[in-house]
């Protein structure tokens, strides 16, 4: 488990990034805390790091977005795990190659893999945000 506190916005994209480049193929990355805590900001820089050109919007929306061949962002803020289940939940994460990133993952923790990667984000004030991983 790896700790981090952040006192701008910047600084959670660049932790996001850095993570980018120490991450595998295959892999489900969870991200969990409330509205505000810095999801968005950190996949924003997980993004730019596995090179993917921006703008990145959230998905919020639109509940997945597929960027270039083998990188999934969903966000399950406003869905069920059944919701997720019937875009093709199980294929995606079956194929090695695939990042997969998750906001709002705890929602729907019974399709979740066992193996994935949690990140937990804590609001600490208006710029401060605790950021704790879970590998
Ligand atoms: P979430 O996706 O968890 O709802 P967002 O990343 O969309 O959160 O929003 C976080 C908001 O907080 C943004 O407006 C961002 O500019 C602001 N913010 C302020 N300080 C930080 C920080 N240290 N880390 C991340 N976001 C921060
Ligand atoms: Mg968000």
């Amino acid at each position: 488990m790896k700790k981090f506190i952040t006192t701008n916005a910047k600084q959670t994209q660049k932790l996001g990034e850095i993570l980018a480049g120490e991450l595998k193929g295959g892999v489900v990355i969870c991200l969990s805390g409330d509205l505000g805590s810095g999801k968005t900001t950190f996949t924003q820089g997980l993004l730019k790091g596995l090179k993917v050109e921006g703008p990145y919007t959230s998905p919020t929306f639109v509940i997945m977005k597929k960027y270039k061949k083998n990188i999934f962002h969903f966000d399950a803020y406003r869905v069920e795990a059944r919701d997720i289940l019937n875009l093709g939940w199980e294929e995606i994460i079956a194929k090695k190659n695939n990042v997969i990133i998750v906001e709002w993952a705890d929602r729907i923790k019974k399709i979740i893999p066992k193996k994935s990667l949690w990140i937990k984000f804590e609001w600490r004030g208006e710029n401060k945000r605790k950021i704790i991983i879970n590998n």
